[in-house]
């Protein structure tokens, strides 16, 4: 597959990511590696990478605890202390190779370390392929605010190997699968047609499904990279999203919520506002809600639960002057930033998602 071209680095896909990996190594003068990953990557995915890198410097291996709890200052500082005491330098080379959780976190210690060390991403969930892979936004969760603290700063190219999916859980796949049908929804009609036909695709075709989207997604990040306007539309069903997973992730008495899992439904909500303003058709909301629906099982919510969602709201990022901003589709495709919505619409939406 054809790598892409971002702001300042490549994505390789494939075939292509050891050769360009070893190639850059080869071609900078780095004094040691570190790889940065999970439990579970390392389990999974370090031996088959490390079996390909070829390079005579030596490798440290920085696992840190798998899950989104772990994404705090905390890990930050267990890591920043292991590449310390491991000698790292300016001229280290950092490779963050697991989920969205390792590659943010990881990208946050690379680019605060010593102010900043070169560092690599090797995204090893669904996930983290078509959404944290590309747009250089690193950093980590504060309390239950999810990515408060942060830098956008990108590393020096991204390898997409889709072999590590093999290993990787169902519910985690159809959790990255959400992002997939929201690029659809945000830019590109042809796509979400394709996407959403879930019937018609098999594993095989994930590889180029994966491919477009970071193309997708590319797109915006170019035109906007610091999120003055266009990339605001990466944001379509997260901000009810991330409410309800932070509610998730606090409360105890819930079950866990994958990323994917909560943006589904924020997506859904978000239709439903969207079409109560005279946007998107009843048609097309039914179709996003049904392809939602089919992914995942229906979560239950209290009007309590929604009460403390809507409240969970002052803290979105893209809030400006008090004012909580939605982004909605006029139609699929076509989305509309910036956009104020009332508290008894937001409670309806989540009447509609219940009904
Ligand atoms: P994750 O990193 O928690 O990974 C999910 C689970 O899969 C973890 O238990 C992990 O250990 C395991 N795992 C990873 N690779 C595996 C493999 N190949 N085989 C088996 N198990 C494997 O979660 P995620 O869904 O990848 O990422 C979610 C995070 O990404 C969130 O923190 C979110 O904020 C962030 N994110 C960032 C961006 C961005 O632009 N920077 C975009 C989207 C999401
Ligand atoms: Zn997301």
């Amino acid at each position: 597959m054809k790598s892409i071209t971002s702001d300042s680095f490549k994505v390789h896909f494939n075939e292509s990511c050891y050769s360009e990996l070893n190639n850059h190594i080869k071609s900078v003068n780095y004094s040691k590696i570190f790889i940065i990953c999970d439990t579970n990557s390392n389990e999974y995915c370090v031996p088959y990478f490390l079996s390909n890198i070829s390079t005579n410097l030596e490798i440290e291996i920085i696992e840190i605890e798998p899950g989104e709890e772990n994404k705090n200052i905390q890990t930050c500082l267990g890591v920043w202390e292991s590449l310390s005491e491991l000698d790292a330098d300016r001229k280290s080379l950092i490779i963050n190779l697991g989920g969205g959780v390792v590659t943010d976190l990881g990208g946050f210690v690379a680019c605060t370390f010593k102010r900043g060390v070169s560092y690599i991403n090797v995204p090893t969930t669904l996930l983290s392929m078509v959404d944290a892979s590309v747009g250089g936004k690193t950093g980590i969760d504060l309390g239950s605010l999810k990515n408060l603290v942060g830098v956008i700063s990108n590393g020096e190219m991204v390898l997409i190997d889709t072999v590590f999916l093999n290993t990787l859980p169902a519910e985690q796949i159809k959790s990255g699968y959400s992002e997939v049908l929201k690029h659809g929804l945000i830019k590109n009609l042809n796509y979400w047609k394709k996407t959403s036909n879930f019937k018609n695709l098999n594993f095989d075709d994930l590889d180029e499904i994966i491919h477009e989207s970071v193309v997708i997604k590319n797109e915006v990040v170019l035109k906007d990279p610091f999120e003055n306007d266009l990339r605001k539309i990466l944001n379509f069903g997260h901000t009810l999203g991330h409410a309800i997973e932070s509610y998730f992730l606090t409360n105890e008495t819930k079950k866990t919520l994958l990323h994917g899992e909560a943006i589904a439904i924020g997506m859904i909500l978000e239709t439903y506002i969207s079409k109560e303003l005279n946007d998107i058709s009843e048609k097309d909301l039914e179709e996003i809600k049904n392809v939602f629906n089919s992914l995942f099982d229906k979560v239950e919510f209290s009007q309590n639960e929604i009460d403390e969602i809507i409240e969970l709201l002052r803290f979105d990022k893209k809030n400006s002057h008090g004012q909580v901003k939605f982004v909605l589709l006029e139609s699929i495709a076509k989305p509309k930033i910036d956009c104020v919505v009332s508290e008894k619409l937001i409670n309806a939406a989540f009447q509609y998602y219940l009904k």
